[in-house]
């Protein structure tokens, strides 16, 4: 079981963010809330996003992918 062989897992763009490399997002569950601090403008953002896991990450959630199959 890996990540990468889940049906819920979408790869993000390598090309994009080397440090990126093997990174991905798990799509299993709605996005969670991420908060972000700028302390020094006093400035807060709230945004969505889903988990982002390694390829060779995985959970008790997995499910083989149909492509796998
Ligand atoms: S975290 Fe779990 S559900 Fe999400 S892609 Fe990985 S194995 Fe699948």
């Amino acid at each position: 079981m890996r990540c990468d062989k889940c049906k819920w897992w979408s790869r993000l763009d390598e090309q994009s963010n080397t440090q990126l490399s093997g990174a991905g997002y798990c799509l299993r569950f709605p996005p969670v809330i991420i908060q972000t601090d700028d302390s020094e403008e006093d400035f807060y953002e709230w945004y969505g996003e889903w988990p982002k896991t390694h390829q060779k990450e995985w959970c008790g959630e997995f499910m083989k992918s149909e492509q796998d199959a």
